[in-house]
């Protein structure tokens, strides 16, 4: 009995164990939670794109004091600041009391999410029904986007420089648009493609119109019916579609999932459930000693390129900056600064067990994910985050009593994934990858767990305090 006594005394001491939230928080926190997903879901509704993100965000700073940063503004000590890139990506950051050379406390997350684009020459009519032809953005798995109520965002900027902003399909009063699928009848031979080929790139077309243009049963009418009401409402003509940005998204709000309503779906939590908790982390740490910068960035789902994704070099010229107005060198200010790269991971699912390897695999309600690599075929393209790096947060997440969880994306050998983790440590910066498990990771609709969430938006509140 004694033997016993002490192998369990000695498991609880020596095992690692991965528990629950639900098993290691009371009702009271696990409220708190709920409470905080609520603010999630309406950042969710309101930031289907980039764009929109960019401007919720700014809209929530603003009411906490933030103001507009140009480059070569002297800061302040104490001061609060965004930069507003192109209105596609947002740099947020308060200047703290210590010396700036004690580095940078950075949270990176983005803003983009799976979708499809319009082309630049979209617009077509084929027997009886006008389309939009797309190009899609990020890895999606085409089958998904069929036969599914879809929303147009974006903006057109005509010739005259003049912007127009499109949103259309969120409102219960507005249409939507569909993409139409094979029906089952006739599915036989579609049926026997795999997955990846029964919708190719070219199908995935947006249905938009069927009615000509009133008194012509001409060819185009319906083009030219659709041409008309877009140029009704908003003054242009097929030529301005040659400049316009214009992304078709889930007709969908977030949405409580299950009885007990302890998850979300909802289109874009890639990386939303993270840029989120990341934002209000800085909203609320901002008397924090440190200086503090929360990135959102773009481009991330095609590879973080262009002046709007994590390898612009705006990045280094706001350390720059900053570290001028301030007396500081930038290079010191680098090497002492910590990044969390905030981005998802890929919560094990019973469904899809066989693609898992379930020990270091996150678990859904287990915590905010810290994954130490990414990358595929050997670790290729990580960041690899150090093991003293891990060892700090480590104390931090536990003294601040966060509940997380290690994570691995899938088995070594099914595929991989990466985030901006490794752009940002290519510039001397402690890097590693913080966020939140989700199902169905780039589906038009994905699921979270609440409490995973919160514990996210603690840890990055941990991060920015210790
Ligand atoms: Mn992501
Ligand atoms: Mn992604």
């Amino acid at each position: 009995m004694k033997e016993n006594n002490s192998a369990k005394e000695l498991s609880e001491k020596l095992f690692y164990s991965k528990k629950s939230v639900y098993q290691r928080k009371d009702a009271a926190a696990i409220d708190a939670a709920y409470d905080y997903a609520k603010g999630y879901a309406a950042y969710l509704d309101a930031a289907k794109t980039e764009r929109e993100a960019v401007r919720e965000s700014i809209r929530l700073a603003v009411s906490r004091g933030f103001i507009p940063y140009t480059l070569g503004d002297k800061v302040v000590p104490g001061g609060k600041y965004y930069y507003n890139n192109r209105g596609k990506s947002l740099y947020l950051f308060t200047v703290g009391t210590e010396s700036l050379e004690n580095g940078i406390r950075i949270s990176a997350a983005h803003i983009d999410s799976p979708r499809l684009d319009l082309k630049q020459c979209p617009l077509y009519e084929e027997d009886g029904m006008s389309f939009f032809k797309t190009h899609y953005y990020g890895g999606i798995r085409k089958y998904q986007w069929v036969a599914t109520p879809l929303a147009l965002h974006g903006v057109i900027v005509k010739k005259d420089g003049s912007t127009v902003e499109v949103s259309v399909g969120e409102q219960e009063s507005d249409p939507v648009f569909y993409i139409n699928d094979l029906l089952p009848h006739l599915g036989a031979e579609s049926s026997k493609k795999p997955l990846g080929e029964a919708i190719p790139g070219e199908k995935l077309n947006i249905l938009i119109g069927s009615r000509p243009f009133e008194g012509s049963g001409d060819k185009d009418s319906i083009k030219l019916n659709t041409l008309f009401l877009l140029h009704e409402k908003y003054g242009i003509t097929e030529d301005d579609f040659l400049s316009a940005e214009l992304t078709v998204v889930p007709a969908l709000k977030a949405r409580d999932v299950g009885f007990d309503r302890s998850l979300i779906g909802a289109y874009g939590h890639d990386d939303r459930v993270c840029a989120y908790p990341a934002l209000s982390a800085i909203l609320e740490c901002a008397a924090s000693t440190h200086t503090l910068m929360c990135v959102l960035a773009d481009k991330e789902e095609t590879g973080s390129d262009g002046n709007t994704g994590m390898k612009s070099d705006l990045f280094l010229d706001l350390i720059n900056e900053l570290s001028v107005s301030l007396g500081a060198d930038p290079a010191v200010v680098r090497a002492n600064s910590k990044c969390l790269s905030a981005d998802v991971s890929a919560a094990f699912d019973p469904n899809f067990a066989d693609v898992f390897e379930k020990r270091n695999t996150p678990l859904l309600s287990a915590g905010v994910v810290l994954t130490k690599f990414t990358g595929s075929r050997g670790k290729s393209g990580t960041n690899d985050a150090s093991a003293e790096y891990i060892g700090w947060l480590r104390r931090v997440m536990e003294d601040a009593g966060v509940v997380w969880q290690a994570g691995e994306l899938g088995k070594v050998d099914c595929g991989g994934g990466g985030t901006v983790a490794k752009f940002l440590a290519e510039h001397n910066i402690e890097t590693v990858d913080l966020g939140v498990p989700v199902i169905s990771m780039h589906a038009p609709c994905e699921v979270i767990s609440k409490v995973d969430l919160f514990e996210a938006y603690r840890a990055f509140c941990a991060f920015c305090l210790a």
